[in-house]
């Protein structure tokens, strides 16, 4: 059975020493996170992680949701007493704002809860991270009394949340939309339509669920300009605050999927429902995009998530298979043969896997960070260029860790052999469960163009421009460190290739934009490279620090990340020059054929 540690320490050294918490303390929610506090919270969420949610990881894989002849649906056994735990706990609501009930700690601290649920069981994790989208969204656009009406039970998790955009002909070009919105006297309006593949939909663990759904009004214009944000409870709120009568929505039926069979991926048939405007009409996409933005990052997280815990129990059982001998010289001579873990081809998988996870979980704490600036400072500069920064990073994380994760997960499962193939080690649920990462909240390949087409140009290229800056006056600050060259110098190299291939784009795309979209995929890949780099540069520097003034402790650890880091830069991060050229290489090649001809 596969097993799961939560990264505590490992997460605790990027904060404390890699981007100083401490740092961060004029903002609002900070000063409550102190060392002892985000202690005690990331241990607890450990804890549960491992002992409570990951425990029901195979239960759900095997169990799946079922869907009654009432169109109520029941989830797999043990889930509701777990999600019961977690409302408990208060996990939910930890950064929402305490007027609502929450406590108002750092968004960054989410995130990391947010990594050690999903690591434990995807499935399980998404019902409360769609709230928390669904809350994040009705915090941004929601009027004082909508707020009141949904937020407290959402941010405790007696309510959920989900997300309504996807129809049966149109997820990407949302444009197309049919859901109809029809308004009525009081206000409020008939919502008819059928959404598909809704995460979450419909299940038996809260008393209610808070759908934000896409429609169209009547009369409003065609494509995105006429698309409205509507919310659309399945039980009405009484004026007491407690569920009532049912609103005109149900499951329709529930997909039979390659994964996370422990969540419930919904047919949503919206019959005359019952919704109201939350935002400006019109701009629903607008206000659909705090959500999505949130569940983006997210979502790049839960690729990182099926890396490193597939990662982990790959790397427990390299060290227990025994199999052939070392080409270097037999390693354990009282063994009828040494542990796989000896041979370099597993080590050069497992320090593929380990050094991605390592920086990407860097990446996704930097970036929750510079989320909280955006989303918590008074200083109007820092909130616009951290915003810049989080425009600019999405596409990256969602994109680069949910296509690596995958990759990752079938990697670890090959250090299994054939028994990675069947199911008891649990490898191949790693993978089932990490291949919807890199097609919801925008399949990659959208994700790549987003970046390309939309982020890199923005307010004259500011957010790139600054990206460069950071990261070159890192390699200018540490460049003659002589123990840092094995880090700065590729870190140098491999910047120098993402700004030749930007430059690129910016001669090349705008006359023929098909070159844009043929280099979009190896672009994000680029630049997330890079950008896991800079995570490795930095992380060395801090280890090396740790080293010299005493590691108390930490010593093996801080050596063991030099290493990696080494290991990142030497063998992970010269693909950037495969990336580049084929940028470069444009797009008269493969827009060439006619489309008969595939
Ligand atoms: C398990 C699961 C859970 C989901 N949860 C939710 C949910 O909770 N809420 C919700 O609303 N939706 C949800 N979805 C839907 C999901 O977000 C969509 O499936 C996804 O956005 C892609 O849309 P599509 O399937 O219609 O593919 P399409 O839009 O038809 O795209 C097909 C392919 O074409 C590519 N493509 C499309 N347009 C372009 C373009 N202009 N340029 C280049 N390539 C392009 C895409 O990248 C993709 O690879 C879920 C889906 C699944 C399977």
């Amino acid at each position: 059975m596969p097993t799961y540690k939560a990264p505590v320490e490992d997460v605790q050294f990027l904060l404390n020493d890699v981007f100083h918490l401490e740092r961060y303390g004029n903002l609002p929610g900070f000063s409550d996170a102190s060392p002892d506090v985000v202690t005690a919270i990331l241990e607890e969420a450990a804890k549960f992680s491992e002992e409570v949610v990951q425990p029901l990881n195979r239960v759900g894989d095997l169990e799946g949701c079922k869907r009654n002849a009432d169109g109520s649906v029941t989830t797999p056994k043990g889930f509701k007493e777990a999600f019961k735990g977690l409302v408990e706990g208060g996990w939910v609501g930890i950064s929402v704002p305490t007027e609502f009930g929450g406590q108002g700690l750092p968004s960054t601290m989410t995130t990391i809860i947010t990594e050690f649920l999903a690591s434990a069981n995807l499935a399980f994790s998404m019902y409360p991270g769609l709230t928390q989208g669904a809350i994040a969204a009705l915090l941004h656009h929601g009027t004082p009394e909508q707020k009141k009406s949904y937020l407290p039970k959402m941010t405790t998790g007696e309510w959920t949340g989900t997300m309504n955009l996807t129809e049966p002909h149109c997820g990407t070009d949302l444009g197309m939309l049919r859901t109809k919105a029809v308004p009525q006297q009081d206000g409020s309006y008939k919502i008819t339509g059928t959404k598909i593949f809704i995460a979450a939909g419909e299940h038996d663990m809260a008393d209610n669920i808070i759908h934000l759904v896409l429609a169209r009004i009547e009369g409003a214009p065609e494509g995105t300009k006429g698309i409205s944000l509507f919310i659309v409870p399945k039980f009405f709120v009484e004026a007491d605050g407690s569920p009532g009568a049912r609103n005109g929505v149900i499951c329709g039926s529930i997909e039979h999927k390659m994964g996370i069979h422990g969540n419930s991926t919904c047919v949503m048939n919206y019959d005359g429902a019952t919704g109201w405007l939350l935002g400006e009409a019109n701009k629903g996409l607008n206000a659909m995009f705090t959500m999505m933005n949130e569940a983006r990052l997210a979502v790049g997280v839960q690729g990182l998530t099926q890396s490193e815990v597939a990662y982990q129990n790959a790397a427990i059982y390299a060290r227990e298979r025994l199999q052939g001998r070392s080409i270097s010289g037999v390693k354990s001579p009282d063994k009828p043969a040494d542990p796989i873990i000896v041979h370099p081809d597993i080590r050069r998988t497992l320090l593929s896997i380990k050094s991605f996870n390592e920086a990407a979980r860097a990446l996704v704490l930097w970036t929750a960070l510079r989320g909280d600036v955006a989303h918590r400072s008074e200083d109007a500069k820092a909130r616009q260029a951290a915003d810049d920064h989080m425009g600019l990073l999405t596409p990256v994380i969602k994109g680069v860790l949910t296509d690596t994760g995958f990759a990752n997960a079938v990697a670890a499962q090959q250090v299994f052999g054939g028994h990675g193939y069947i199911g008891e080690h649990g490898m191949e649920q790693f993978v089932r469960d990490a291949r919807i990462t890199m097609i919801y909240e925008g399949a990659n390949g959208i994700q790549a163009l987003d970046l390309v087409g939309r982020k890199l140009g923005r307010d004259g290229g500011r957010a790139i421009t600054a990206f460069f800056g950071e990261v070159s006056a890192f390699v200018k600050e540490h460049g003659a460190d002589e123990a840092m060259k094995p880090y700065v110098a590729p870190l140098g190299e491999a910047l120098a290739q993402l700004q030749q291939a930007t430059m690129w784009f910016m001669q090349n795309a705008m006359k023929k934009p098909d070159n844009a979209g043929a280099g979009s995929t190896d672009y994000m890949h680029l630049f997330g490279l890079v950008a896991l780099a800079f995570m490795w540069a930095q992380m060395a520097k801090a280890a090396q620090e740790k080293l010299k003034n005493g590691a108390n402790g930490s010593e093996e650890r801080m050596k063991a990340k030099l290493v990696t880091g080494k290991f990142f830069m030497e063998r992970m991060l010269p693909e950037t020059a495969a990336h580049l050229k084929r940028i470069q290489s444009g797009s008269d090649t493969m827009m060439e054929l006619a489309a008969e001809a595939f």
